[in-house]
């Protein structure tokens, strides 16, 4: 019988997993096949073969790049294998959170991640609307620095797979309050306030894992409110793969393909 691709075993875990918890606890009510759909599966596919091919390219250039540092290395992979976890989640969302402040304060590379605030509905599905380029930036402004500071192979593998589990977690769609989980680890009322429509801050909740990089920042931001009502940006940003792939392109482009998308940078 033939075996059923991992990227397609992938796409059926997450839906079991995520499609009845959202059913069951919705936070806002929205079809299953909600606007965007089409475009985010599209996204899922296209992120999966990148995601795997830049992890790829990222080993060959630590390789190549004389590999980790070798009195760091060898203090690091020593270190028992729950401080290495530990270790790396905080230095790789450490890392994350200074490029995605960029991505949100840089005017071009805002054009990348508005791909990303885009959704107007934010669900599982909604995790992996990331265009191609913000993926491979912020994977390598990660992944680089965790490869060079020698963690083991096992902590890496745990790491990548919270990383996405978290990812998913935060985009989901409930409605529920996490009361002392929140202080420690991202949620979902944590994240959905960084995909806010209006939001307070223009920058804020931009750790993905740990909401105390964000407090230590200053950029964190839970009111008592449920959740935001309206998520999205201002921007004129038409739901579909091939745009999204050539919207940050838009301003060198014919007239015609710029209608609608010569705003800044900033959210509403
Ligand atoms: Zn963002
Ligand atoms: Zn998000």
């Amino acid at each position: 019988m033939m075996e059923i691709p991992d990227v397609i075993k992938g796409i059926l875990i997450l839906g079991f997993v995520f499609v009845p918890i959202e059913k069951a606890l919705a936070a806002h009510h929205q079809k299953l096949l909600r606007e965007g759909w089409f475009t985010d599966l599209c996204y899922y596919f296209s992120g999966y073969f990148i995601g795997h091919g830049t992890t790829k390219l990222l080993i060959v250039f630590v390789l190549m790049s004389q590999g980790s540092i070798p009195i760091l290395s060898r203090f690091v992979g020593q270190q028992p294998l729950v401080l290495q976890v530990t270790a790396a989640i905080f230095i790789g969302d450490l890392c994350f959170y200074c490029v995605h402040r960029l991505l949100h304060t840089v005017p071009w590379l805002w054009r990348f991640h508005a791909i990303h605030h885009s959704s107007t509905n934010i669900d599982w599905l909604a995790t992996v609307r990331v265009h191609p380029f913000e993926q491979i930036l912020t994977k390598s402004c990660q992944m680089i620095p965790l490869y060079w500071l020698g963690f083991s192979t096992e902590a890496l593998a745990i790491y990548a797979v919270f990383s996405s589990a978290i990812a998913f977690f935060i985009h989901t769609n409930i409605g529920i309050k996490f009361p002392i989980l929140k202080w420690i680890i991202a949620t979902p009322e944590f994240h959905h306030w960084h995909h806010d429509r209006y939001p307070q801050l223009k920058t804020q909740n931009l750790a993905v894992q740990l909401p105390i990089i964000d407090y230590i920042f200053g950029t964190w931001y839970m009111p008592d409110q449920n959740l935001p009502k309206q998520y999205g940006t201002e921007l004129n940003i038409k739901t579909n793969y091939f745009k999204h792939l050539i919207y940050p392109f838009t301003p060198f482009l014919p007239k015609e393909e710029t209608h609608g998308s010569s705003r800044s940078h900033i959210d509403p």
